[in-house]
């Protein structure tokens, strides 16, 4: 019996997966690893964009393109089966991909029809995604050696019906993995599933947002009550700052939850922002790894505070507005409130900062698909009951440590630093990991770049938590 035995999650994203090489590759991480696993992938590289492709152009009654982009799909899996199937197996893990073709190409049909994507016909194209790219896996796995059961996430984590942005039912999912779950692991059989996708209770398929499938491994990696859940992605770790825009960024050896937490929310793309709640509760650590560098340790991600009066990390988000509403002067301030928070409440805009005086509130608002949707409806209730001024074009830049407000001359450094860049609100987060700059959003890089040297580069005091990264 192996009942004791460790257990471990282990998720990989869409480059780690993209193709033939990577998934060998994948395969080899994870035959290494000799506790119990589950391993949660990602559709392969750009797949859940081409299935959103291919939703748009049949809505506008352009089934060729949809179609071309189809075939195109299609045929990344076929190459994969191909080169990583064993004979016994190619036709069977063929006909399940053409079957997963024609179940597309219906969709292709009914909408070209009805012409109106919603989001929940949205998430019935995009979950083929992860249902390709788990089956090519699963039959490169067993010709691989592995003993491998597939499972269908959707059988497994129930949602509600926010399609798009579906959040789960913990309950209903541990009954689920109770069940479906665990006595596989029991049996030593490494369990393969789908991340991002899920289903409502009525067994609606749903996704749970973009880049989610970390969200999912969260969620097995609790549920399972693992020992570690492993995010395989394509950097090295966590690092100082997104290395598409510092190219001296640095790696950090390790990172508290609540630090890892204030980062995602903030716009570092490493780790998906839902993805810590479920770790942190059950203190399960979370280690991101490169499977394209095993050398490296990666980041672990516990409820250690280590290193405490340090900026670890900065991240941003573009797309970022400002709505400042001032209320109209025949509405006392509390109604002003609750009918301000109805209305918020009513369109769940993603709000990052929301700042109040007695006579002004400023709401910093991320700008993605769900506020463009809502976005004239908020505009027109908020019209009712406030002036208020929409500002665009916006930059929230986020500095992520610990204690911050204790680092000396704190304030003075960032604004020194970044010489005679405007901005515009400054906020504290809670528990002094998080300090917040708003700026023109023409000014990211500058900022950016400043702040880095700043913090990271110009002391040049050996931190043993900063790591190089290997180029
Ligand atoms: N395949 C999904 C996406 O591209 C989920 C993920 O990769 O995490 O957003
Ligand atoms: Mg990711």
């Amino acid at each position: 019996m192996i009942n004791n035995a460790k257990k471990i999650v282990m998720k990989f994203g869409g480059t780690s997966v993209q193709d033939s090489p990577s998934i060998t590759n994948v395969i080899n991480i994870v035959k290494k690893e000799k506790a119990r696993r589950v391993v949660v992938v990602s559709a392969i590289a750009k797949g859940t964009n081409s299935l959103e492709a291919i939703s748009r152009f049949s809505a506008n009654r352009k089934t060729r393109e949809a179609k071309k982009i189809l075939n195109e799909l299609i045929e990344r899996h076929c190459v994969i089966i191909n080169a990583l199937a064993d004979k016994k197996y190619k036709s069977e893990a063929s006909r399940k991909i053409e079957k997963f073709k024609s179940k597309i190409e219906e969709l292709i049909t009914g909408l070209s029809i009805i012409n109106e994507l919603t989001l929940r016909i949205l998430d019935s194209f995009r979950v083929f995604g992860e249902l390709m790219s788990s089956t090519v896996i699963y039959y490169a796995m067993k010709s691989a050696g592995i003993n491998v059961a597939l499972i269908d996430s959707r059988e497994i984590i129930k949602t509600d019906n926010e399609f798009s942005r579906a959040y789960p039912d913990f309950e209903l999912t541990q009954r689920n993995v109770n069940s479906k779950i665990l006595p596989l692991l029991n049996k030593g059989i490494t369990v393969l599933a789908q991340g991002f996708i899920a289903s409502t209770i009525d067994g609606i398929s749903t996704t749970m947002g973009r880049e989610s499938s970390d969200f999912s491994a969260a969620i097995y990696g609790a549920l399972i009550a693992a020992d570690e859940i492993q995010i395989w992605t394509d950097v090295d770790g966590v690092l100082t700052a997104d290395p598409n825009a510092i190219k001296n960024s640095l790696k950090l050896s390790q990172i508290s939850f609540q630090e890892m937490e204030e980062l995602s929310n903030f716009g570092a793309k490493v780790l998906h922002k839902n993805s810590i709640k479920p770790a942190f509760k059950k203190n399960i650590p979370l280690r991101v790894l490169n499977s394209k560098n095993t050398s490296s340790k990666g980041t672990i991600v516990n409820s250690k505070l280590a290193f405490t009066k340090l900026v670890k990390s900065i991240t941003y988000k573009k797309n970022i507005m400002v709505l400042r509403l001032k209320p109209k002067e025949s509405l006392g301030l509390y109604v002003f409130w609750e009918m301000m928070l109805n209305i918020l409440n009513k369109h769940k805009p993603q709000i990052d900062i929301l700042v109040s005086s007695n006579n002004a509130l400023i709401i910093v608002i991320a700008e993605n698909n769900y506020t463009k949707i809502h976005y004239d409806d908020l505009k027109n209730e908020f019209d009712e009951i406030s002036y208020y001024k929409l500002i665009k074009d916006k930059v929230l830049i986020t500095l992520v440590g610990s204690d911050l407000s204790s680092i000396d001359k704190f304030e003075e450094r960032i604004f020194r630093s970044i010489g005679g860049v405007k901005s515009e609100a400054v906020v504290f987060g809670y528990n002094q990991h998080s300090f917040s700059l708003l700026a023109d959003v023409k000014h990211c890089d500058k900022v950016m770049n400043c702040l880095h040297k700043e913090f990271f580069e110009k002391h040049k005091q050996k931190i043993k938590l900063f790591e190089k990264i290997r180029k």
